[in-house]
């Protein structure tokens, strides 16, 4: 089984110039070139044209002290014709004429515009929230071109964090898809089933582990096929898919996370799509590619939830 390729918010077209990151100069030197670009973010959404393109400005458009660039801005990446900085913690404002999450519209950016912003998302995300040392409790300070945190009370040095979670597209014998609907979502909204892997556990075992506990169903641990994977900075995931096969059928879902589980055959699922009844997560989703991998070929964007 191939991987899928091109999955939206994997896509990515630049350098991330990592041999720089240990330049203490680089940001004094990219500050005043005119060929550099920076994307500012607010609360943790970015800023898009009416068309949806990414607004891109340059650092006289930005009004902070040099002082306080130094303290919230991440080195990108470049290509041939620009170096690509971002500003985290919300300390820039610009005028955009909107503010918009990476989760609805990742799919609609370019390589390179999608590659760049889902970094500065994560780096924001991880940026906002570890400002103190874990060790020590003192106030951190930005290093390694944004890469890195440093306690100076204790001389650790701190990185950004990645937390692993599985999706898998569960199958019975019959080429069903089991989807379920979470809780909190709305009437009508199913997806694949997904979960963090725990402390000490392997992808595998928790493919298993969350699907029979959200579902009751059993999988067949050497059918497990990877269909690759896509970051999910919302706030720290990375997304690995799976097709998986079901070697159980009657389910018994988790009442406290799942209200409804249940099989769909080709049939029923398209039927359902087309009477509305089922909403399938959007297209910058790893969900919306598995059931579209299961589907076997393009699922109409008006079967997605708006
Ligand atoms: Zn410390």
């Amino acid at each position: 089984m191939e991987l899928i390729a091109d999955l939206p918010l994997a896509r990515f077209d630049t350098d991330r110039a990592a041999a720089l990151r240990a330049d203490s100069e680089w940001l004094s030197r990219v500050w005043s070139a005119d060929n550099t670009r920076v994307l500012v973010l607010n609360e943790g959404n970015v800023p898009v044209t009416d068309d949806v393109s990414l607004i891109w400005v340059k650092p006289d458009a930005i009004d902070l002290a040099f002082e306080v660039v130094e303290q919230c801005a991440v080195l990108l990446g470049l290509d041939s014709n620009h170096t690509y900085v971002a500003l985290v913690n919300d300390r820039a404002s610009i005028d955009a004429v909107a503010w918009v999450s990476l989760r609805g519209i990742g799919a609609q950016l370019s390589a390179r515009d999608v590659g760049l912003a889902i970094a500065a998302v994560a780096m924001n995300s991880w940026h906002s929230t570890h400002t103190y040392c874990p060790k020590c409790g003192n106030a951190t300070v930005l290093t390694q071109a944004g890469w890195a945190r440093r306690c100076e009370h204790d001389n650790s040095d701190h990185y950004p964090r990645t937390e692993p979670a599985m999706i898998a597209a569960v199958n019975d014998a019959d080429d069903r898809i089991l989807l379920g609907r979470r809780n909190e979502w709305p009437e009508g909204w199913f997806s694949t089933l997904a979960g963090f892997v725990e402390a000490g556990e392997s992808v595998e075992a928790c493919v298993v582990r969350e699907v029979l506990e959200e579902s009751g169903i059993q999988v067949s641990p050497s059918s497990l096929r990877y269909l690759g994977s896509q970051p999910w900075p919302f706030p720290a995931s990375l997304m690995l898919g799976y097709r998986a096969t079901a070697i159980s059928t009657d389910i018994a879902r988790e009442e406290a996370e799942m209200a409804e589980v249940r099989w769909y055959s080709k049939a029923e699922f398209e039927a359902a799509c087309t009477d509305e009844s089922l909403r399938l997560p959007n297209n910058s989703t790893i969900a919306f590619h598995l059931i579209q991998h299961w589907y076997g070929r393009p699922i109409p964007l008006e079967w997605t939830r708006k």
